[in-house]
């Protein structure tokens, strides 16, 4: 079908492409890593992250994303990109800046008073965006009429502003951070709920490919809806949320949903968790508030079903860290690597440096992002930068080992192998 074009070339090929490659030498990297996290940080995410260079803190809640942070968060927003455009989904941009005129529609700007950052200039009054459900309803009653134009089905990937009362868990919980949100509307429940659970599918996917474990767990709406959303939780030490799970349901609990009864039965067990997403169902809700309304095939007028569906790639990025690390450092998982491959070359003499060169040329050439620390720094200190950064590949040319052959060991294990540069390579893309 014609509207389908778009969509022809396979999701990973055209994520290649978007992409780009690239590949980095350590000596001109910003910034470099750092002995100790400021004292003030107690998460596990926000050390490592600091450390290893993927972060800086500004002030409470509000960090930038370095270079190698962002390099992760890209790869994670292409992920979620692949995957959202497969839904049938478009990807579009929104402001940030919000009249408090369209907050007024839905009464938000009241209700959502706590957390919403609001403020005056010149006598006007202005929110910063802390989620986009009015502004996609407004793009709707703007750019359509009938029920020939559903469903709608539209993402972004964006800041959020929140004013997050406890910012002490690092990238976990920002006063802003980066959202993936998107939003669909339908002519009825059933095609709402219908793209409601395709989209969890996907949101599963998602996860799987960033090697997460990741639970649905039932949920009370907060300042979003009164009925039961769905929420996706990792299971962590940290975690902040609590989740709850017996034999006999078919999905985890958070506590907004539980009964007194629940809480106290001793077969019911508890876990903490860090919620990585979030989907809702409006039903007509905010359509009708916002006088959002199409013609039907009757010529009547209807009221769209209005779903949306948040994943916090900052949040990620964080949980990531939380999740895979040991005592060294971090360890990325593949698909979001900063780096595929971590390449060292010791003793600066020019055989050795001519020899990396030669490495890192054949990496790239074969489309294999590498970082090549060409530092004239002591071996040990380069093997715990390698550790602590946590690219999952680390190389090493030296001395010890014949021209053209390179010390091969993964961030997870602690075994070494050698084999020639071309073998590693082929080895890598298969
Ligand atoms: P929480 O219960 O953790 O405060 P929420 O339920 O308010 O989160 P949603 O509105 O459902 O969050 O947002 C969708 C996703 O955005 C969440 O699942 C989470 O991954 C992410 N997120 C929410 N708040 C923050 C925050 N303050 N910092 C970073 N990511 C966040
Ligand atoms: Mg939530």
């Amino acid at each position: 079908m014609p509207k389908d074009i778009l969509r022809a070339c396979p999701p990973t090929q055209r994520g290649e492409q978007a992409q780009g490659k690239l590949s980095m030498l350590y000596s001109k990297l910003f910034p470099k890593t750092i002995k100790e996290a400021p004292s003030e940080e107690v998460s596990t995410n926000a050390k490592l992250l600091l450390r290893a260079g993927f972060i800086d803190k500004l002030m409470a809640g509000s960090y930038s994303l370095l270079p190698l942070g962002r390099l992760v968060e890209r790869k994670i927003e292409q992920i979620i990109r692949e995957e959202m455009d497969a839904t049938g989904a478009q990807e579009m941009l929104m402001p940030l800046l919000h009249p408090k005129s369209i907050w007024n529609e839905t009464g938000r700007w009241d209700s959502a008073k706590d957390v919403m950052y609001q403020f005056a200039k010149d006598d006007k009054e202005y929110a910063l965006s802390f989620t986009h459900e009015e502004i996609v309803l407004d793009l709707v009653r703007k750019h359509v009429q009938t029920y020939r134009d559903f469903p709608i089905k539209v993402y972004h990937f964006s800041t959020k502003f929140r004013n997050e009362l406890r910012a002490k868990s690092g990238i976990l919980r920002g006063r802003e951070f980066l959202m993936k949100d998107l939003y669909s509307l339908h002519t009825t429940e059933e095609e709402l709920n219908k793209y409601y659970w395709e989209v969890k599918d996907a949101y599963l996917r998602v996860f799987k490919r960033l090697g997460l474990d990741v639970v649905v767990a039932e949920a009370g709406g907060g300042v979003f809806t009164d009925s039961n959303t769905h929420e996706f939780q990792v299971i962590a030490p940290n975690g902040e949320d609590t989740i709850y799970y017996k034999d006999e349901w078919s999905y985890w609990k958070n506590k907004e949903v539980m009964t007194e009864e629940e809480l106290n039965d001793p077969a019911v067990k508890t876990e903490s968790a860090i919620e990585v997403g979030n989907i809702f169902r409006f039903g007509t809700v905010y359509s009708e508030k916002m006088n959002v309304g199409f013609t039907d095939k009757n010529g009547e007028k209807k009221y769209p079903f209005f779903g949306s569906y948040g994943i916090g790639l900052t949040r990620m990025v964080g949980v990531l860290a939380e999740v895979f690390n040991d005592e060294k450092g971090l360890i990325w998982p593949e698909s979001v690597a900063p780096f595929q491959v971590h390449l060292i070359t010791l003793n600066k003499e020019s055989g050795i440096m001519n020899q990396g060169e030669i490495a890192y040329k054949k990496l790239s050439d074969n489309g294999i992002e590498t970082l090549w620390d060409d530092r004239d720094i002591s071996a040990g200190e380069k093997f715990n930068d390698a550790d602590l950064i946590g690219i999952p590949v680390r190389i090493v040319v030296s001395d010890r080992i014949d021209s053209g052959q390179v010390e091969v060991k993964k961030r997870a294990e602690n075994e070494s192998k050698v084999v020639s540069i071309e073998e590693f390579i082929s080895n890598l893309r298969s």
